[in-house]
């Protein structure tokens, strides 16, 4: 028998979608331990970390499981005075089943709720999540007499004895505006307990509420009947542009009707899909007159640890430890150069000079996917004063591909997206990043280098493997680069 009480989880699935909520409760992904540098690991880290705050502290180790036993250790640690604050502390009320990061004894009898979140800054739906936790506690008899967001200060900078975890987290009062969505939380619940008691799952369009606050995780599930070109794949299409086309019953990009008002490159998109037949445009050549070859082909990772690990960097700072290049000079002869920071040192300074060295003695394009590589290099100049000469001087060689293909080239094989992943593969065949063991991905490097840094991996075989797929993948991204600007000018300059 499925258990149909609330928790603030499954409130906040409610308040995005019933579908989803249902679909949580009834037909609930299996559980995956968290992977070190994932969202969820960052949250419990920070989470503990906060705990350093209140001194005198104790923890409600119970598993959600054990809720019941949960709420009577939290009743026992509020009964007696030498416990200044409760971590996890449990609540049951109306059916509703809550932790609290942090409960924090305050005078007068009262507490103070602290909620910890591993984000930058208060988010809308955080309201609803301590507004329920809020209804819960006061329906359980405790008097709240505070009401806090605990989160991460950007503005922190770690000092050289490491991190003062008091100046890591902003402490900020969300009790007004926790006040204001209390007035209509406790009409809302029954219509999500009637959700929670559907014999049968709730219909619900998909729609622009299946990714806020959360990208649903039952999108795949929800979008399976959909046709392979179905509006809501396509790209920038706004929410009054889909509802029109909804009432008009369109539910494909093919049948959108010529007068319907689409931008130039959801045009290029609709045709391309209805023709079958790749769009080029005819200024490509043009276009690309500035990009060589000669030329250098550059990718850069980076990762954003939460918690900073080097003396004078902030939380989520963006620290670049890796970058490949790839080079062709004027006969067509291909070289390739590589730098992976050895992970126990902060890496910016070498990754700079490195690349500098690289680079110099030409003036070469440098052709990179996107603007990411410029604000780099433009954040290690303004770190380090005396390399700034020589890393503008690589910005202003930067020429960035991305723009060229969003407005210049629409394949169908792209299926909606620009991303260098999906046009390499389009534009040449037989490239592809399917025969890479491991890492494939820019978000699998970044997690997997913090693992490094952070000394989570010690064992030498699974370091150096790490490290191998770590040079695969970046080296692999520069000659996506490559192929898809020789794929580029071989269209706009056909072999006669
Ligand atoms: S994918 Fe969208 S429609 Fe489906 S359950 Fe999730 S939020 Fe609801």
């Amino acid at each position: 028998l499925t258990s149909q009480h609330l928790t603030k989880s499954r409130y906040i699935a409610g308040l995005q979608c019933p579908r989803r909520l249902w679909l949580l409760v009834h037909e609930p992904r299996p559980y995956d331990e968290p992977t070190t540098g994932s969202t969820l690991d960052i949250g419990r880290e920070i989470g503990q970390k906060a705990h350093l705050l209140f001194s005198g502290g104790v923890l409600i180790g119970e598993e959600p499981w054990q809720h019941a036993e949960a709420v009577s250790r939290t009743a026992e640690f509020m009964n007696d005075v030498r416990v200044h604050a409760i971590f996890e502390a449990a609540f049951e009320y109306a059916n509703i089943q809550i932790r609290v990061d942090v409960l924090e004894r305050l005078a007068n009898d009262t507490w103070g709720l602290r909620e910890v979140k591993s984000s930058t800054g208060l988010k809308d739906h955080y309201l609803d999540d301590i507004a329920l936790q809020t209804y819960v506690l006061r329906g359980a008899g405790v008097a709240v007499s505070s009401i806090e967001l605990l989160h991460v200060n950007t503005a922190y900078e770690r000092g050289p004895n490491g991190i003062s975890w008091a100046d890591f987290f902003r402490r900020l009062d969300v009790g007004d505006a926790v006040a204001v969505r209390l007035i209509d939380l406790p009409a809302g619940l029954p219509a999500m307990r009637d959700c929670l008691s559907l014999i049968e799952l709730p219909d619900a369009e998909p729609g622009s509420q299946c990714g806020i606050p959360y990208a649903c995780e039952f999108w795949d599930r929800c979008t399976a009947g959909e046709p392979a070109d179905w509006i809501g794949y396509f790209p920038r299409l706004s929410q009054t542009r889909a509802s029109e086309l909804k009432m008009r019953g369109i539910e494909s990009i093919t049948a959108i009707p010529a007068d319907f008002p689409l931008t130039s490159k959801q045009l290029i998109i609709r045709d391309v899909t209805a023709s079958g037949k790749p769009y080029i445009a005819a200024d490509l050549g043009r276009l690309l007159h500035t990009f060589g070859p000669p030329a250098s082909y550059l990718d850069f990772e980076a990762m954003m640890p939460p918690i900073p690990l080097y003396e004078g960097t902030s939380p989520y700072q963006v620290i670049p430890f890796q970058w490949s290049l790839h080079m062709i000079d004027s006969n067509g002869v291909m070289c390739h150069k590589e730098f992976l920071a050895d992970s126990l040192n902060d890496p910016r300074r070498q990754f700079a000079e490195t690349l500098i060295d690289a680079l110099a003695g030409s003036n070469d394009p440098i052709i990179v996917y996107s603007a990411y590589e410029k604000t780099r290099l433009t954040e290690l100049a303004a770190d380090f004063s005396n390399l700034s000469t020589a890393l503008n001087a690589l910005i202003a060689r930067l020429a960035d591909l991305l723009p060229i293909v969003r407005s210049a080239v629409y394949f169908p094989e792209f299926g909606f997206s620009n991303s260098i992943k999906s046009v390499a593969p389009a534009l040449c065949p037989g490239f592809s990043y399917n025969d890479l063991e491991g890492i494939a991905d820019g978000g699998a490097a970044s997690a997997a280098f913090l693992q490094l840094a952070s000394g989570c991996i010690t064992n030498p075989r699974e370091v150096e493997q790490l490290r191998d797929e770590l040079l695969a993948y970046c080296k692999r991204d520069t000659l996506a680069l490559l192929e898809v600007h020789s794929a580029l000018s071989r269209l706009a300059f056909p072999p006669s």
